[in-house]
């Protein structure tokens, strides 16, 4: 992946909110050995399978809702799950611009990013989740969890996000 990277010093761990939610999925960063630094662009996450680095926009961990910094923060860990488990993955965007990762790509994120929220007990329904995707995108998401992942649907009961802590 082609990325010009800025340093940034600031401790990006300690800037996500205090949400039990939000925490919960950065742990399982750490747990994945993943580390976090300052997106180079303008409201752009991404995840960089060979630095194993969450590319973060910082102002969003402040103006962005909880339910998006767990949808964004599942969405880059099921990257990290989908090019963990198919290398070939990462050879397909090694030479790619980060705004060009294929559709198929970035689906198999969305679906492991969902199965993750579900494997670590976040309240988050399919319809909430779908409706923080772009629609194509959305509809080809709900179809593969339905088809394919019904054991993550059901293992959960349909509430809300916004559930006190
Ligand atoms: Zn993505």
């Amino acid at each position: 992946m082609t990325v010009t990277v800025r340093h940034s010093s600031i401790d990006l761990w300690a800037e996500f909110p205090d949400n039990k939610y939000v925490q919960r999925l950065l742990k399982h960063c750490r747990t994945m050995n993943i580390k976090l630094a300052g997106s180079p662009v303008r409201e752009q996450w991404f995840y960089h399978p060979e630095q194993r680095t969450i590319y973060v926009w910082p102002p969003d961990l402040t103006y962005q809702s909880l339910s998006y910094l767990v949808v964004i923060l599942a969405h880059e860990l099921g990257h990290a799950m989908d090019f963990d488990s198919h290398p070939g993955h990462v050879a397909v965007i090694r030479n790619r611009h980060w705004s060009r990762t294929p559709l198929f790509i970035e689906q198999a994120a969305f679906v492991n990013g969902f199965c993750l929220l579900k494997q670590l007990q976040i309240p988050c329904s399919l319809d909430q989740y779908a409706a923080m995707i772009e629609p194509p995108m959305a509809e080809r998401v709900v179809n593969e969890i339905e088809n394919n992942h019904l054991c993550c649907l059901l293992s959960s009961p349909r509430r809300a996000l916004s559930t006190p802590s």
